[in-house]
């Protein structure tokens, strides 16, 4: 199976302004029917032709005569934890199943987590998603779609605010179908996110790193996790390709567009890459970057397999002390979502038990 998806030329989910143009052109309707049909599908987000109200009847009749449709994706499972985290299982056309989460942020506000392939090739260890193995890209609209899908279930007065590439897959091996969809995303006359509240997450595709920055103005977050080599490729095979110094000269070479600085996630497995050593090391790889990165400790979230341990509280805050000392931007990941496996490194179907 290839991992490149085929995109439906006949679904309006998958169209870019120009693709828009050229349907009405081809349809023999005026020019602003294309405005008019972009926004029913990426702003009000409608699920059938048929409820495209302020378009002729004609026009509607023609489309569904040449097979078009609208929504890529369909909710399979909802699965809600005790702290409002909300995991959205979503059937793709194939039958395949990605996961996209949405997370409370107080206020009334949500941040998605959006999956950008079926499965990653990328095997960490210390990952879910990362035991699956790839089977596909998603295409730009399906990964637009979680979006469109998922607002549909939050209640009027809430609002997603926030889109985070950080649930199945790597971002970057899906280079030109997520640069698409971030286009999508922040199209102003469609769901208008702005590029500042969009953060991209890499586990390291060092090549990509410094493309996306030409390609799109948005926020960056390295998956780190350790401060050696040694360790690194261990728990991360990536690293044999790209090891840390390679991965910081990128960091610093990525644009910061926003007020924001880049993070620097940090799972934390205990007895792996959490000892005072570690810390110290972290602050010496990080000190020539320290200026454009926030360090986001993530205390391991468990699943079944890899054996891996959970650090205590304490070890944490011992963790970020030591950073903090050396004048390091540390936060510590308030854990979401955990009774779903819903929280980072967990998304995947389970197996039927
Ligand atoms: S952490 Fe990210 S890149 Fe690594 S295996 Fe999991 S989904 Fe893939």
């Amino acid at each position: 199976m290839s991992i490149r998806p085929v995109i439906p030329r006949t679904n309006l989910t998958e169209l870019n302004r120009q693709g828009f143009a050229a349907l009405v052109a081809e349809l023999g309707e005026p020019a602003y029917r294309a405005d008019q049909l972009h926004g029913w599908v990426f702003k009000r987000g409608a699920r059938s032709i048929d409820e495209m109200s302020n378009l002729p009847k004609r026009m509607r009749a023609a489309l569904t005569e040449r097979g078009y449709s609208v929504g890529r994706v369909e909710l399979g499972q909802l699965r809600e934890s005790i702290d409002g985290t909300r995991k959205l299982a979503v059937r793709l056309d194939d039958g395949a199943v990605v996961e996209t989460v949405l997370i409370p942020m107080g206020q009334g506000r949500f941040s998605q987590c959006v999956s950008s392939q079926v499965g990653c090739a990328l095997d960490c260890k210390f990952c879910y998603t990362g035991t699956l193995g790839l089977s596909r890209h998603l295409t730009p609209g399906e990964i637009v779609d979680q979006v469109l899908l998922a607002r549909q279930l939050v209640p009027d007065d809430v609002r997603i605010s926030h889109i985070v590439y950080m649930g199945m897959g790597e971002p970057l091996h899906n280079f030109d179908g997520v640069v698409e969809s971030i286009r999508m995303l922040t199209d102003p006359e469609g769901l208008g996110f702005s590029p500042r509240k969009i953060t991209v997450s890499t586990s390291g595709l060092v090549p990509k790193i410094a493309a996306l920055g030409e390609a799109v103005p948005v926020n960056l977050a390295i998956s780190l996790n350790a401060s050696s080599d040694a360790v690194r490729d261990r728990i991360m095979p990536i690293n044999k390709r790209y090891p840390i110094e390679t991965l910081v000269e990128a960091i610093d070479a990525y644009p910061i567009h926003s007020r924001g600085k880049m993070t620097m996630e940090y799972v934390l497995l205990g007895g792996v890459n959490d000892s005072d050593d570690d810390a110290h090391r972290l602050a010496r790889v990080l000190a020539r970057v320290r200026h454009k990165v926030r360090v986001n400790l993530i205390p391991w979230n468990p699943f079944q397999g890899p054996g891996y341990d959970r650090p205590a509280d304490g070890r944490v805050r011992a963790f970020q002390s030591i950073l903090e000392r050396r004048r390091f931007t540390v936060t510590v990941r308030t854990t979401k979502g955990l009774d779903i496996d819903a929280a980072c490194g967990q998304l995947g179907e389970r197996p039927a038990s």
